[in-house]
């Protein structure tokens, strides 16, 4: 086995986590009070190469590998949660399916924008009364005139509000109501109109919004993959997805713990530091175990895809843990504070905030258990496509 980075898998992570620490790490609390989306902040990443780390030269990206998106997003989150679930939900939810899926002249023509950082991308897959169970999604996709007329709406869409790509599902079989009716489009901002900005617990620097698309006519041009098909898309973007979620997760356990390290060196009671407390030695031992567990089962997952290796459980596996890992490490980081840890003064409690909601998208943590099962035990694939997150 080699568990050393590539040198150029560490020259990004180093020049992420250098413009993390300059440019985002010291607006994120004031980002995160003021719920300000720094739209400005992915133009710039664009011009690092960070808004297509792993997308292909030709089409506008860095080329490089997916453990090499998956290092930036976990140095991205560590600095801004919120900045981390933007550029995951562009990159892994909107860029790479169309250019897995896309034809050659698709992805010529939206590609390049997304992956440069000039458009930001959005995945809508979610409406109000099909979340986990996306199968059931309601939007409709009427044939007419060798196209289609899209309507219906989508809820808590990530980007919403400033993307200029949106990979939409629709159904395009009216005689079903679950997966095997659902096909994959691309859309503008143009065809969809936003009809509210969600309010948060936590990722306050990222948009997540409610639209709708009313009666919006769209050619075959804008069709992602085969007509009735287009879950199996939306199912492998989330096993890609859950990946880059896995990441983010990481990125904030990691904040968590180095803030909670330096306190306990720093902070004294009862005449010692509160790092001499075995009480508190323990905790840190733990965070640094289960963020380390987290970081092997995340980077085995993205090199298995990389790889071009089925990667479905180890990606799920991989989310499970390190959004669960994050959620209790993160409170831990606060309990080492004490007082100070529940107040705006330090980065933890906003850590926390951030962190509960990695059990929740792209499948939540008792979806991934159902993916999980369902892998052991051998259940038949098509079982799988029914559940979704
Ligand atoms: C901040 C934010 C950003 C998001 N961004 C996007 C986005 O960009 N695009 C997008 O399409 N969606 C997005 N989502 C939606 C997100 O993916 C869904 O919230 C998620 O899939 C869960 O769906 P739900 O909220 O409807 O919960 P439900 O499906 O209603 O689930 C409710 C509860 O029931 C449990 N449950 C459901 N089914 C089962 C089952 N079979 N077995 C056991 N337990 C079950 C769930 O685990 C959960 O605990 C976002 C959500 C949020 C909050």
């Amino acid at each position: 086995m080699e568990f050393e980075l590539t040198a150029e898998q560490r020259e990004i992570q180093a020049l992420t986590r250098e413009f993390a620490e300059a440019e985002i790490e010291p607006h994120a609390a004031a980002w995160d009070r003021e719920h300000r989306f720094p739209r400005e902040l992915f133009t710039r990443l664009g011009g690092l190469g960070l808004m297509g780390v792993c997308v292909p030269e030709e089409y506008g990206g860095a080329g490089a590998d997916f453990l090499s998106y998956v290092l930036a997003l976990e140095e991205l989150s560590r600095a801004d949660a919120g900045v981390g679930v933007t550029v995951a939900v562009h990159t892994s939810a909107c860029t790479l399916p169309i250019l897995a899926w896309g034809t050659d002249e698709q992805r010529a023509r939206f590609v390049p924008p997304l992956a440069r950082g000039e458009q930001l991308g959005a995945f809508a897959l979610t409406e109000p009364e099909a979340g986990s169970d996306a199968g059931s999604l309601r939007t409709a996709a009427a044939a007419e005139g060798g196209g289609w007329r899209i309507d219906g709406r989508k809820q808590w869409i990530t980007n919403g509000s400033h993307a200029g790509t949106f990979l939409l599902f629709a159904r395009t079989d009216p005689t079903r109501d679950d997966s095997r009716g659902v096909s994959a489009f691309v859309l503008d901002a143009e065809h969809v109109r936003v009809t509210r900005e969600e309010e948060k617990l936590g990722l306050n620097s990222s948009s997540t919004v409610d639209l709708v698309v009313e009666d919006a006519f769209v050619e075959r041009d804008r069709l992602l993959g085969e007509e009735n098909r287009g879950f199996r898309i939306a199912m492998s973007t989330l096993d890609g997805g859950r990946i880059g979620i896995a990441a983010q997760a990481l990125g904030i356990a990691q904040a968590a713990y180095d803030a909670a390290r330096a306190y306990a060196l720093e902070r004294r009671a009862f005449g010692s530091r509160i790092a001499d407390f075995q009480a508190i030695q323990w905790k840190l031992a733990d965070m640094a175990t289960e963020i380390d567990a987290a970081r092997l089962l995340t980077y085995r997952a993205a090199w298995l895809k990389q790889a071009g290796r089925p990667h479905t459980e180890e990606g799920a596996k991989a989310k499970l843990y390190a959004s669960e890992m994050a959620r209790r490490q993160t409170a831990e980081a606060i309990q080492i504070l004490g007082g100070y840890g529940y107040t705006k003064e330090f980065p933890v409690e906003r850590y926390y905030r951030d962190a509960k909601i990695t059990e929740i998208y792209e499948g939540t943590s008792e979806i991934q258990r159902l993916v999980i099962a369902r892998s052991v035990l051998g259940l038949r694939q098509q079982e799988r496509m029914l559940a979704q997150g």
